[in-house]
Parts: C-alpha cells; sequence; structure tokens
C-alpha cells in the first residue's frame, strides 16, 4: 500500500459485518474467563488487554497505522509529545548514562532533557546540528545510549542530517531517535536514512485539528540491541518484573523495544493516550496527506510574499531556495517540508508586537501545525523560560514570529498578513 492509502487503512482489518471505522473501546478494563488466562497476559505470555493504563485496542490499531507510515514494526501512543521523548529516550537511558541530543530541538523536549531528566541522573550533551565531524565525536562518552535529533526543529526551522548523525550514532553503538513531527511521514520517514526510533507528538499534523494532545513512539526494529548488549542491559538481559523475561529474546529486534516501554514506562508512569482521543487522532490519520500537501503549498506562497516584502527583514522557510537548508530540505524532504514559517518584521521586537495585534486570520495560539493558521512571538510567550544563551543556542531570536500556515484559503492568509504589516 502507498503511503495515503495507508493513512485510511492500515492498523485494522475489519472482518465480515465489522464496523468500517477503527472501534473507539472506552474501557478501563477487560474481562477474562478464568484467573490462569489473565496470568498469562501479566507474564507477557499471551498478547492480550487486561487494563488501559498499559495498552488499550484502540490506541494499539492507531498505533500501528502510524507505525506502518513510518516504516517501523511497532508503536505506541501516549499522552503528549513530551512523553513520547521522555518515553523514547528513557526506555534506554537511566541514571549514570549519557545522550547526546541536537540543539535544535523543540523548547519543551530541550527543557526536558536539560532540566528534568538532568534531575533524574541523565546527563546530555547537546551539539549543534551543522557541527564539524571532531565536534560531533568529542560529543560522544562511553555511556552514550542514544542520539536525538528533530527533522525539522521547531521553531528554528533547522534541517537535520539524518544520515550522518545515524552515521556516527552507530559508529558508537547506539541508535538515532527523531522526532518527525514537524515533517510527518508524509514528507520524510527517517527510519529510510538509517534513524532508529521515531517520536511524535501527535497534537499537530497528526491530529492537525486542534482537538487532542498526544504522541506516539515508534520503532524501526532495525537497531540490533544484542550486538550492543553490555549497552542496553534493560533489553537484554532478564527482566525480573516480569518472571525473567529477556525483552530481545522473546519479542525479537522488531518487538522488544515497544514492549519492554510498554511493560515497565506505562505500568509504572501510565502516561497513556485516552483510547476517545487515539479515536480523533486517527480521524486526523486518515487526512493526513492531503492536509500536509496544502500546508505545505500554502506555506510556500507566503514565504514567497514575506520574502518579497520590504517590511520584512529576514524570512526563514526551507522551501525556499535562499534557505540555508533548501538543499538538505531537497534531499530528506523532496515533496515538500512544513508548513511553519518563521520570519522577522524590519523595526525587531516592538514591530513584532505592532504586527501581532493587527492579525484578524491568523490567531495568536501556542499551537502550530494544524488546520487554522496561527502566530506566536516565542521570546515573549513559550520560550520565556530559556535564557538569552539558550535562545540563540536552540535558533530562536528575540524578534523572532512563528507562524503556522494552515489550510484555509491562501489569499485570505496573505492578505491577512498584506494588512498587519501596513499598519507596522
Ligand atoms: C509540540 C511538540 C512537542 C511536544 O508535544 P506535546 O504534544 O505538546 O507534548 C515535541 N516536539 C515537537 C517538534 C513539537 O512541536
Amino acid at each position: 500500500m502507498k503511503l495515503e492509502t495507508k493513512c485510511i487503512q492500515a492498523g485494522y482489518e475489519p472482518k465480515n459485518g465489522e464496523s468500517r471505522m477503527i472501534p473507539l473501546i472506552q474501557s478501563t478494563t477487560f474481562k477474562y474467563d478464568s484467573s490462569e488466562e489473565m496470568g498469562k497476559l501479566f507474564d507477557l505470555e499471551a498478547s492480550g488487554y487486561f487494563y488501559s493504563r498499559l495498552q488499550n485496542p484502540t490506541n494499539d490499531m492507531v498505533a500501528a497505522k502510524i507505525a506502518a507510515l513510518e516504516g517501523g514494526t511497532a508503536a505506541m501512543l501516549t499522552s503528549s509529545g513530551q512523553a513520547a521523548s521522555f518515553f523514547a529516550v528513557f526506555n534506554i537511558a537511566t541514571a549514570g548514562d549519557h545522550v547526546v541530543a541536537s540543539t535544535a530541538i523543540y523548547g519543551g523536549t530541550y527543557n526536558l532533557f536539560n532540566v528534568t531528566m538532568k534531575k533524574m541522573g541523565i546527563d546530555f550533551t547537546f551539539v549543534d546540528p551543522d557541527c564539524t565531524d571532531e565536534e560531533l565525536e568529542a560529543a560522544f562518552k562511553p555511556n552514550t545510549k542514544a542520539v536525538f535529533g528533530e527533522t525539522i526543529a521547531n521553531p528554528a526551522l533547522i534541517v537535520f542530517d539524518i544520515e550522518r548523525f545515524a552515521k556516527a550514532a552507530h559508529a558508537h553503538g547506539v541508535p538515532l531517535i527523531i522526532d518527525n513531527t514537524f515533517a510527518t511521514p508524509v514528507n520524510c520517514r527517517p527510519f529510510e536514512w538509517g534513524a532508529d526510533i521515531v517520536t511524535h507528538s501527535t497534537t499537530k499534523y497528526m491530529d492537525g485539528h486542534d482537538v487532542a494532545v498526544g504522541g506516539a513512539v515508534v520503532d524501526s526494529g532495525k537497531f540490533d540491541w544484542n550486538k550492543y548488549a553490555d549497552k542496553f542491559p534493560g533489553l537484554t538481559t532478564p527482566d525480573e518484573s516480569y518472571h525473567g523475561i529477556t525483552y530481545t529474546e522473546r519479542f525479537g529486534l522488531e518487538g522488544a523495544y515497544i514492549t519492554k516501554a510498554t511493560a515497565q514506562l506505562m505500568r509504572d508512569l501510565g502516561s497513556i493516550q485516552s483510547p476517545q482521543d487515539a479515536f480523533y487522532l486517527n480521524m486526523g490519520l486518515e487526512s493526513l496527506p492531503v492536509r500536509v500537501e496544502r500546508h505545505c503549498s500554502n506555506a510556500q506562497k507566503v514565504a514567497e510574499f514575506l520574502e518579497g516584502h520590504e517590511k520584512v527583514a529576514w524570512v526563514n522557510y526551507p522551501g525556499l531556495p535562499s534557505n540555508k537548508y533548501y538543499e538538505r530540505a531537497k534531499k530528506y524532504m523532496p515533496n515538500g517540508t512544513t508548513g511553519v514559517i518563521s520570519f522577522g518584521v524590519k523595526g525587531g521586537r516592538a514591530a513584532a508586537e505592532e504586527f501581532m495585534r493587527h492579525l484578524k486570520v491568523a490567531m495568536i495560539a501556542t499551537h502550530v501545525a494544524d488546520a487554522h493558521t496561527c502566530v506566536l512571538h516565542p521570546a515573549s510567550s513559550t520560550h520565556r523560560q530559556l535564557s538569552d544563551e539558550e535562545l540563540a543556542a536552540s535558533g530562536v531570536g528575540a524578534d523572532l514570529i512563528r507562524l503556522s500556515v494552515g489550510i484555509e484559503n491562501v489569499e485570505d492568509i496573505i492578505d491577512d498578513i498584506a494588512n498587519a504589516l501596513a499598519q507596522v
């Protein structure tokens, strides 16, 4: 099946007389005929459902669809993109371990790594995504367990050189984790470029309608945990909390990582997506390719308009030939990049604030990547917890306006921007 078909049909095959839509199983618990049968589930000897804090059939069908879209072998839904990033890393790195991460990542992820996970004893080294080979090499330590980057950084819009970082990670015997939220599998499938694990904030394009916060973790099934067994004992040695099963032995490379994340992390932390939200997410996924195509064509026109406007100081959109990442974007995302643009209005912070005051179609919201055009000035809102140095390091200047181009008529979006600019 091609991607558009998978968006509609993957993850669920109704049998004779069954609902055509992925069924919403809004139930916390599941009934069994005998305690022995239920016991088999608890021992991971049989697959099935017993409690929706760990797994729910609706979630699993939607996760299977996302796995199919990314070309992975297994996936899980989480309560948010933040939970997905946390699970993806914490599943293989624990106190005393170290992770190499790109500086060009979502501000919330940066905070999660640099503050909260550091408190948990996990050490992070942040590297510029365009660092030299020597700098990248120097970032690795004997206790490094993963490398983390973002396909197109929110909001810096830096395009990550997935292939290069995958090679470096693999040379050190660790997986590359990619947050593919902004590109979506419609525009980029990181596994095709060597990435091993993909995360999503499904809150963005995948849901696409502003209705449900959620996340996903997808495994390519390709990383050979057994080859580096000493680095990943959680996957390659017996889990005493599950009667001594070894995840790689029991579930193979294709299932070990997600099964461990479900059996241990979801069991203990319970950050699962609600089945109702998974149901909404599935509806978003059905139209994802159509919407992403329109987001990208609208954004391209808006970016070109901004680039030609005398009151605009600079425009950052990887679809513009003038962009530093244009060639890299063409390589990884030949059909389009994303619907998000950043730019600066001449006159800096004050002009930016004035511009924001006159927008009518574009709504001020912390959100990005859904059907509605939204606009944000990060330095005075989402990113205010970061210092000036941290802002600069994550590629977000104090004058930056982030515009998430929706799927409204592009002429209305451009007229709105033109009007607001006229009043600055
Ligand atoms: C929004 C976002 C996140 C966090 O996702 P939530 O669903 O808000 O928790 C992570 N990564 C990227 C790239 C995002 O845009």
